[in-house]
């Protein structure tokens, strides 16, 4: 079933320790859509300026991404500056440019509206909104969102989560959106905010799901090698709502799974700058990681 993708699509400079980039492909919307690709088709919903190279459009192409919704406008694409020190869970926002995102309007293609998946990725909040007035029915609604909107647009943000079921945010955000630092009053107190199940990433140490009275607490993968953690949370979102649309199924077993694939497609992209691993992932080798994930996790 097809997944409807709203969020930023940009060109990332980042730092980390082990080495840097500039201006290279990044995004929320283009993470999680070229994850999500590998389970479900995905209609993509944003817009880059007249200065996004073509071959990053050729990249999103290639992959089962639809992009009659994606807008290119006069001016110059979102940019985003960020930087990691040795914890590699915490970027440093240094800065970011919104160009063409400043005055963006959502428009949902006809064809689009009758999305019954629908991620709001990380993107200003009024906009996340505006997109679900223009979807029909859809029977999951899922929001991500982070620090600079918590602060700067936290009425809005609190509007729009009252439509989310489920939403994903890393511990940091988490505890910034609910005022709670305990995971468990975490969850229980973005459960009241709307969304009934929150998945809450822990960077390199995994991820929690909390759904009901049901708990489900995940390692992180042992990975050899990780160059930079951009996009890592937008790729777990992917994963995990890919595998909930591939399956048209909502239960523990399903969910719990679905934590498993979105954690795997995280791996893929912290082993490298921007999406350059993300892209070359196949099912074979998603298929790999879990089977070792599944030798790393039995007791
Ligand atoms: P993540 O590492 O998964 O939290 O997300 C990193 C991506 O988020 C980068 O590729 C950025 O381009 C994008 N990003 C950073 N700040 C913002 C923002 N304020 N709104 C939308 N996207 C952003």
């Amino acid at each position: 079933m097809s997944i409807l993708i709203v969020g930023s699509l940009a060109l990332d400079s980042v730092k980390t320790p082990l080495g840097k980039r500039k201006e290279v492909l990044g995004g929320s919307a283009t993470y999680a859509a070229v994850s999500a690709s590998l389970y479900s088709p995905v209609n993509l919903v944003g817009v880059v300026g007249k200065d996004f190279p073509k071959k990053y459009i050729k990249m999103l192409e290639k992959k089962n991404i639809d992009l009659q919704g994606l807008e290119v406008q006069k001016g110059k694409t979102f940019r985003w500056k960020g930087e990691y020190t040795w914890n590699f869970n915490d970027a440093k926002t240094l800065s970011t440019e919104l160009n063409v995102f400043a005055k963006f309007k959502p428009h949902i293609p006809e064809s689009y509206r009758d999305s019954k998946y629908v991620f709001l990725a990380n993107i200003d909040p009024a906009l996340q909104e505006e997109v679900l007035e223009q979807v029909k029915k859809p029977k999951l609604v899922f929001c991500d969102t982070m620090n600079h909107w918590i602060a700067s647009k936290r009425k809005q943000l609190l509007k729009t989560l009252k439509k989310v079921d489920i939403l994903l945010l890393n511990d940091a955000e988490a505890r910034q959106l609910t005022g709670e630092v305990n995971m468990i009053k975490v969850a229980r107190a973005m459960r009241k905010l709307g969304p009934k199940t929150v998945v809450i990433k822990l960077g390199e140490h995994g991820a929690l799901l909390f759904t009901g009275k049901h708990v489900f607490c995940l390692p992180g993968f042992l990975l050899e090698s990780v160059v930079d953690p951009t996009g890592a949370g937008d790729t777990f979102a992917g994963g995990f709502i890919g595998y909930l649309a591939k399956t048209k199924k909502l239960n523990q077993k399903v969910l719990r799974e679905a934590v498993v694939h979105g954690s795997i497609m995280a791996t893929f992209t912290v082993e490298d700058f921007s999406l350059n691993k993300l892209y070359k992932a196949r099912k074979n080798s998603v298929n790999k990681r879990l089977k070792e994930f599944k030798r790393l996790t039995v007791f």
